[in-house]
């Protein structure tokens, strides 16, 4: 499968899965611009390091996913600098873990605007150059929890859910263009995001934090194995590929059969 001559787009690729999926793109032959947080040293040995493995050219921006402004520069540079944003993958998100009555009001707005403003941001920059072009591929990472709820995660849960409704939306507005839009929704990958769940969970319940992993996947995640940075990757370059190209508006679980309990 190539994506020779598209140009990927992936918020908060500097970590975890945004990084395995810019990395799967620039596989399949893909441009790509990386996104996210971090340490600039650090940020530029990842750009330069998938630039030289994949021979593709890989720019970073540094938008903040909280700020309206600076997601549509991004598209525009994309546009500028690398020749359009055919893939758009939204990734970028945040956790918080608390009851709803604790819940910090900043706290929630920021899963909010992060998890779930962000995409709309994004993709209604993205949706007119991919309707120009009669091509264009968007893809959520949304989660497990885009379909099922679980306690104390309320700002989360509900982004999640409410970015499985805008997957369908979108899908259906695009449905007779080129473009298709879909969302994945992983369920326990072992990323920094989900690390420090396990830690904190090791620390409450004062365990090994290897057990204390064993205890996350065996509550939801049947299979009892982390999905792979990697897996959702190889799933992200198919639904780039023709044979998805009338896969469209869908919520693409995995998870270990977390979901299908
Ligand atoms: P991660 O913490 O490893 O990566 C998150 C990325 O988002 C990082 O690159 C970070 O810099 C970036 N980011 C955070 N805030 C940002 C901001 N304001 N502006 C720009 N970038 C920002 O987490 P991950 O587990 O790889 O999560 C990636 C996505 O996958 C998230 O949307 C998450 O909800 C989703 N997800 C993760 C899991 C899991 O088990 N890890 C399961 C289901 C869904």
């Amino acid at each position: 499968m190539s994506l020779q001559g598209k140009v990927g787009v992936v918020t908060g690729s500097t970590s975890g899965i945004g990084l395995g999926i810019a990395r799967a793109l620039a596989g399949a032959g893909a441009d790509v611009m990386l996104n996210g947080l971090g340490d600039a040293a650090e940020i530029e040995t990842i750009r330069a390091g998938i630039e030289k493995e994949f021979a593709v050219r890989v720019l970073y921006h540094g938008a903040d996913m909280t700020k309206p402004l600076q997601i549509a520069e991004m598209i525009a540079s994309a546009q500028a600098k690398l020749g359009g944003c055919d893939i758009l993958v939204n990734n970028a998100g945040i956790q918080h873990v608390a009851p709803v009555e604790d819940f910090p009001p900043e706290k929630w707005e920021a899963v909010i605007a992060i998890n779930l403003s962000a995409p709309f941001y994004a993709i209604r920059s993205a949706v007119p150059g991919m309707k120009q072009k009669n091509w264009g591929r968007i893809i959520n990472i949304a989660s497990a929890h885009g379909l099922v709820a679980s306690v104390n995660k309320a700002a989360y849960i509900s982004a999640k859910h409410g970015l499985v409704g805008l997957t369908k939306t979108v899908a259906l507005e695009t449905a007779q263009t080129g473009i298709t839009c879909n969302a994945i929704c992983p369920g326990w990958v072992r990323t920094p995001l989900v690390e420090a769940q396990i830690v904190a969970r090791a620390q409450a319940a004062n365990l090994e934090i290897e057990e204390s992993g064993r205890r996350l996947l065996s509550e939801k995640q049947p299979s009892l194995r982390f999905t792979s940075p990697e897996q959702l990757g190889a799933l992200a370059v198919f639904l780039c590929s023709d044979g998805a190209s009338n896969m469209t508006g869908t919520s693409l679980p995995v998870d270990g059969g977390w979901t299908a309990q």
